[in-house]
């Protein structure tokens, strides 16, 4: 079994969609596709229901264009006779789409379980729409509805998955079924009362990677826009190259520091099973992407395998006299971001023992102003710590490889090349891991300075 995933640009129109099945027709061995939804369309739910939340009544016109673009698709990719059926299940999805969203109209509110309610209908459409396309196509195959496959907690936006009960379902349902062919919408899943959840932005990838691990596929390929995972971001790095072959671990730090062609959760499961990963472009199928598989199967001669980055980062200070006395602070400080689900991208080591200061998403710092404040509240009082400092307008840059630790000097040679070219490092952090190194830098430096980097370390 293969498990094939396509992203939002692959399944964008009736256009690329058609060169999606081509491939999927091609694949030969038993197979489950998962699909996103048609490009830009997850944006706009969510832009209808806040602006239903808002009270403002242009959600209806955004609906009305979704549901256009849906019909359109359909009508693009579907010989006439087998229309009406696929066009009259989009209609069905966007009457109740409509009811969900006048709801919330109504009540002024948008919970994290009506939002995900609201976007589950992105890949639900898609995947019906491609379904009935490979069908009137003579591909034989079996819709699979993910939220009855793959379970999760309540953790609306951004579901856990409960890997015990997921798996039994897999493999009890679709490895015992017996069948060749399968497409499954990715993103969506379902709690223990069968509330639809998702899986965080990007989700898709994971879906695919939880289907390969439960049916212990012989590899999983995630099918996009661009050759494969490269040595930057080729929106930014114009000399950028397609790396060719790269382990679990440096594909999972690339991930975690901003390069977006793979969700980050997306490594555990396969790496777990050890199954061969693959990043191709749907736009041109023969050539060989990347293969990301266990670090002992890759002999890459690079040192260095990408540098990548995260581009809205705000830095967060604890300081005070009083801090060198108060057994625990740096735990407290953590304990109350994780209380709060606000993840902390990197520490700083600081020489002094005054001061601590940690990285997050520009998203959270409100949040984590509030929190940490509270948790502080008496030595606050006692003057022993300063308010938490926020610090906007940040970036990180990292430089990924498992060959660094074993190579001196890297640190050195990336410091150097950003202060030839004038960009101050406000702080930096090198993973436990010895996999990374990485700099906060200014907003403002992020695109030359991974410009800068790749030239130092890819270019000469
Ligand atoms: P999909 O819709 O297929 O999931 P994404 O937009 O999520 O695609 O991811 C693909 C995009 O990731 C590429 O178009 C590229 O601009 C961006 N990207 C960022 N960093 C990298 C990288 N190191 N290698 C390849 N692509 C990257
Ligand atoms: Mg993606």
């Amino acid at each position: 079994m293969k498990v094939l995933k396509f992203g939002g640009s692959s399944v964008a129109n009736a256009e690329n969609i058609q060169k999606v099945v081509q491939i999927v027709k091609n694949e030969q061995q038993p197979k489950v596709v998962v699909v996103s939804a048609l490009g830009g369309v997850t944006d706009q739910l969510i832009n209808a229901g806040t602006l239903a939340e808002k009270g403002d009544e242009s959600y209806k016109e955004v609906l009305q264009a979704l549901e256009t673009k849906h019909l359109d698709t359909a009508r693009a990719l579907l010989p006439v006779t087998h229309q009406s059926s696929c066009l009259s299940m989009v209609k069905q999805h966007f009457n109740e789409l409509d009811e969900i969203c006048n709801s919330v109209f109504y009540i002024r509110e948008l919970s994290l379980r009506t939002k995900d309610r609201i976007i589950s209908f992105g890949e639900l459409l898609s995947s019906k729409i491609i379904s009935a396309f490979m069908s009137s196509a003579n591909i034989q195959h079996e819709w699979l509805d993910s939220r009855k496959l793959i379970k999760t907690n309540n953790n609306f936006g951004f579901a856990a998955v409960n890997f015990k009960d997921t798996n039994e379902i897999i493999s009890s349902t679709v490895a015992a079924s017996g069948k060749q062919a399968f497409l499954a919408p990715g993103f969506i899943a379902s709690d223990a009362n069968s509330n639809t959840t998702t899986l965080g932005r990007g989700g898709s990838d994971y879906t695919a990677a939880i289907f390969a691990a439960a049916l212990d596929a012989s590899a999983l390929e995630i099918w996009t826009d661009v050759t494969g995972m490269m040595t930057a971001d080729p929106r930014w790095v114009a000399n950028a190259k397609t790396i060719n072959r790269t382990s679990y671990q440096e594909a999972m730090e690339l991930s975690h520091f901003g390069a977006k062609v793979i969700y980050p959760p997306t490594i555990q499961p396969v790496m777990q099973k050890n199954i061969p990963t693959w990043v191709k472009n749907t736009f041109a199928p023969n050539e060989a992407g990347t293969v990301i598989e266990s670090a002992g199967e890759h002999d890459g001669s690079e040192i260095i395998t990408g540098i990548s980055s995260i581009n809205s980062v705000t830095l967060l200070s604890l300081e005070g006299s009083g801090m060198v006395g108060i057994p625990g602070f740096s735990k407290r400080l953590f304990e109350a971001l994780a209380n709060e689900k606000i993840n902390v991208i990197l520490i700083t080591q600081s020489s002094s023992e005054h001061s601590i200061c940690v990285a997050i998403n520009a998203a959270d710092a409100a949040k984590a102003k509030n929190v940490v404040d509270a948790a502080f509240e008496t030595e606050l009082n006692q003057k022993k710590v300063d308010p938490l400092k926020v610090e906007e307008g940040h970036a990180i840059i990292a430089l990924v490889g498992d060959k660094m630790k074993s190579h001196p000097g890297i640190a050195g040679k990336m410091f150097g090349a950003l202060g030839r070219n004038g960009i101050n490092i406000r702080a930096i952090a090198q993973g436990s891991s010895e996999r990374n190194i990485s700099a906060v830098i200014s907003v403002a430096d992020v695109k030359k300075g991974v410009n800068v980097l790749h030239e130092a370390f890819f270019e000469s």
